[in-house]
């Protein structure tokens, strides 16, 4: 199955991506990354803390990932409002975690991905992009409407990104992410693809080994 983040690696390098799926122990990250991750965490847990009521859904099932969707199922079934942390969905192949959902209690749900980031950048399109196209056609499936719990909708997607003061800046992708349903349907069924091939795909490398992110491959194809 295909994750968002093999997603947007293939949309980097498809040799990377088949590299993520049949090799991941050759991947190699610089400790200047690790710590730019553990940054990120950090900002996401901070905008995590303005909802005190959220369900924390990786802390219950740790790395049990295939459970994800059925426990997020299980909470967004519950009538009233409902925040949940990590919501698992899975869509055309492709299985997403949400950051912060956030379902109300007439069915309309606001999701925001977390950026510890000033700017919005084109990657971070693509990742709302395909979150949004799993989210958004998974969720009616989850539910089973009734009197006490209305069918969820996704409403609105938030990308939260900072200012340069670090204050919390939400920006609307909601009609952004809805046009691309068509370009992200096709990647996925590409990046699927390549997941298939018995082989390693020969691509060269350029500049794109280091836009939009230094490729923790690096090494490997250096080699090769
Ligand atoms: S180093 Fe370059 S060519 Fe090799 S997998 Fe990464 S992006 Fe692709």
């Amino acid at each position: 199955m295909l994750s968002k983040s093999k997603y947007i690696r293939g949309l980097q390098c498809e040799r990377a991506l088949w590299l993520d799926i049949r090799h991941p122990e050759l991947a190699h990250y610089p400790a200047a990354t690790l710590a730019r991750f553990r940054q990120g965490r950090d900002f996401e847990r901070s905008f995590k803390e303005t909802f005190p009521h959220g369900i924390d859904i990786s802390s219950r099932l740790r790395g049990r990932i295939g459970q994800y969707p059925v426990l997020t199922a299980q909470l967004l079934s519950q009538p009233g409002e409902v925040v949940l942390f990590e919501a698992g969905f899975v869509y055309d192949g492709v299985l997403v975690l949400a950051d912060v959902l956030h379902k109300q209690a007439d069915g309309n749900v606001t999701v925001y991905e977390v950026k510890d980031s000033p700017h919005v950048s084109d990657t971070f399109r693509h990742d709302v992009a395909v979150q949004h196209y799993v989210i958004a056609h998974a969720l009616p499936s989850v539910v089973q409407a009734d009197l006490f719990c209305p069918l969820p909708e996704l409403r609105h997607f938030y990308l939260l990104h900072r200012d340069d003061a670090g204050n919390f800046v939400p920006e609307d992708l909601t009609a952004y992410a809805q046009n691309q349903w068509d370009t992200t349907a096709q990647h996925i069924a590409r990046f699927k693809q390549v997941a298939a091939l018995a082989d390693e795909p020969t691509t060269p490398m350029s500049d794109h080994c280091q836009n939009p992110y230094t490729c923790p491959y690096h090494r490997h194809c250096q080699q090769a």
